[in-house]
């Protein structure tokens, strides 16, 4: 009979297990490998754990890397910003005060005596 065959499978797969220690797959629902009685239930969740672990590492360092660049790249920027600002001001300031000492000695062309 295919049909119950299929539904077979399907009811066997959810308890279908890859050991870790010899590669064999097992239809066991127990903690332990049938074919050379090691542990993969533990096993495997250490492993998930520790990959888990390395994941988040890597994420959060990858993160905390790309933040802290991004914080360098952005008190760059902000430094040669106001570098900018603050030569542009100079040279204004430069300049105003030019055309000030400028207008002050078109206006005043000879200084009157003071009584
Ligand atoms: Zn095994």
């Amino acid at each position: 009979m295919p049909c119950a065959r299929r539904y077979a499978l399907a009811v066997d797969q959810p308890v279908q297990r890859v050991c870790p220690h010899c590669a064999r797959i097992s239809f066991e629902s127990g903690p332990r490998c049938p074919y050379c009685g090691g542990s993969f239930r533990r096993r495997g969740l250490v492993g998930f754990a520790l990959i888990l672990t390395v994941f988040a590492i890597v994420v959060l360092g990858g993160t905390a890397l790309m933040l802290i660049a991004a914080g360098n790249e952005f008190d760059r920027r902000i430094n040669t910003e106001v570098e900018n600002v603050h030569r542009e001001f100079q040279t204004d300031f430069d300049d105003i005060q030019q055309n000030v000492r400028d207008e002050l000695d078109r206006r005043l062309p000879e200084p009157t005596p003071t009584p």
